[in-house]
């Protein structure tokens, strides 16, 4: 279906309606959405409306016990990992926001060379990574597509032994669909376009200059990858700049928006919530700050809505909140993540500089694989899934069928089971075995001895083994 590029999907009026609306239901339309939300089909704008504003004890509690609920019957206990590579902090924008904003004068700037690039991804591959997220800023000229092209194809083609990056996802400025076109053809995963903010004046306000100021052309951004042929898109919402619930109502708008006019809604979501930043007044006094509660209420809302979308949550966040988050619906995280470029390197000798925001959880790769296992989740670094084509319209259907639980289970084990082999010490070894005979436990019997079969494989020496 074609859509007017120029007009916004946007509806203030009408998420403003719905939230009116939303606040006047009473404690039993709240039970009774949360117990339609048990089916795992979603929620309409409505339903949302009243679960973002909910207030009965009651109603919270069940609306965390079935965000745990669906969370457990769509993913299991499977959590993926990945690591932001920063390669550029040059920035042609000024978002108020941001450590990067081209009007920060105190602010190290740094493009990574290709032999940068190739260094920093040798130190993930080295702690077990396999699936990197590029991050630039926005220039034209420094980190344009042909520097992007030029990256990507450095990450993929670096190895250590016989490890190299399986999924290079990238955050960067919006692009146009021809461009779009030329990343998707360096074979990347997801394309990540946060819309920071829905609402049209705060946009205005936080970005007062520079390419991004254009609100149309970055909100119709994962339109036009799909378009190009990236099937598989993130979007998300940067809390702390308007009213939290305002924004959520917007992210629903925009997957339902995809799904009628792409033919498949996003597959990630982001939930950044804004963090200190270099000379940011906004960043260090968010105008609308977003409490642990609030976040608890975000991330279970947003699992209700879409059970079938993956939820990502960065280390913006401090440790132990970032573990309670999971258990509400969080599917995917970032792991002893750097957030400046070259900040792998450098946190080796010293404090890294040019930060784009500060982080809360330092936990490594290996300490934080290691209490997610004794907590009897499945690290996974499966890739599985777009090698595989399962792409975009055809993993959401799988997804919704109820089928891809089928395919992820399996992968984060034998995925799971090579990072335990290649880079787990012997206590996260013994934990990490119990884990995995637990899982394979739980898979039908067929899938049980094929995946049996395949762990034997890896433990005589095979690598990169999915199905
Ligand atoms: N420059 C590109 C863009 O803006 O789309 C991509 C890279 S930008 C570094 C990635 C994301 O960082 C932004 O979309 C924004 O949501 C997030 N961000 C910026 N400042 C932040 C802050 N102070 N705290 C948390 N996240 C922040
Ligand atoms: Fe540049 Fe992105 Fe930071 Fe805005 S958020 S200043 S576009 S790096």
């Amino acid at each position: 279906m074609s859509t007017d590029t120029r007009a916004s999907f946007i509806d203030e009026q009408k998420i403003a309606d719905l939230l009116a609306a939303g606040a006047k239901a009473d404690k039993s339309r709240g039970l009774q959405i949360i117990e339609k939300a048990r089916q795992c089909k979603g929620l309409d704008l409505d339903e949302l409306a009243v679960l973002l504003q909910a207030d009965d004890p009651e109603v919270i509690q069940a609306l965390y016990d079935a965000a745990l609920y669906v969370k457990n019957t769509v993913y299991g206990r499977r959590m993926v990992f990945f690591a932001p590579l920063y390669v550029s902090n040059v920035c042609a924008n000024n978002c108020l926001y941001c450590g990067f904003r081209k009007d920060n004068t105190e602010l190290v700037r740094k493009v990574l060379t290709m032999d940068e690039v190739r260094g920093e991804i040798e130190l993930l591959l080295e702690e077990g990574h396999k699936r990197v997220l590029l991050v630039a800023g926005e220039h034209p000229q420094k980190s344009g597509i042909d520097y992007i092209e030029e990256a990507v194809a450095a990450i993929y083609d670096t190895k250590v032994g016989n490890a190299s990056m399986r999924r290079v996802n990238v955050n960067c400025a919006p692009l146009s669909v021809e461009d779009f076109r030329r990343l998707k053809a360096t074979n990347i995963g997801t394309y990540q376009c946060f819309q920071e903010t829905y609402h049209l004046e705060t946009y205005k306000k936080m970005h007062p200059s520079g390419p991004k100021a254009d609100m149309l052309w970055r909100l119709h951004a994962p339109a036009r990858a799909i378009e190009a042929g990236i099937d598989d898109v993130g979007v998300g919402a940067l809390l702390g700049l308007t009213d939290y619930r305002f924004e959520v109502m917007a992210i629903l708008t925009h997957c339902q928006h995809l799904d009628l006019t792409s033919g498949v809604g996003p597959h990630t979501i982001s939930v950044p919530r804004l963090e200190p930043a270099l000379n940011s007044d906004v960043a260090n006094n968010p105008p609308h700050a977003v409490t642990d509660d609030n976040m608890r209420r975000i991330v279970s809302c947003i699992r209700l809505a879409v059970p079938y979308t993956g939820i990502i949550l960065s280390t913006r966040e401090r440790a132990e909140f970032r573990d309670e988050l999971i258990s509400l619906g969080v599917s995917q995280l970032s792991a002893g993540s750097r957030t400046a470029p070259g900040g792998y390197a450098e946190a080796k000798a010293h404090q890294p500089t040019g930060e784009q925001f500060s982080i809360g959880d330092d936990r490594s790769l290996a300490e934080m694989i290691t209490q997610l296992t004794k907590g009897d989740y499945i690290p996974s670094f499966c890739t599985g899934c777009y090698r595989k084509g399962r792409t975009g319209e055809a993993f959401m259907d799988l997804a919704k069928e109820g089928e891809i639980h089928h395919m992820c289970a399996p992968n984060a084990i034998l995925s799971f089971k090579e990072y335990l082999i290649d880079y787990a010490d012997a206590d996260t070894r013994a934990e990490g075995e119990r884990v995995i005979a637990e899982e394979l436990a739980n898979l039908d019997d067929n899938m049980r001895i094929k995946i049996t079969d395949l762990i034997a494989t890896i433990e005589n020496g095979a690598r990169d083994v999915y199905v």
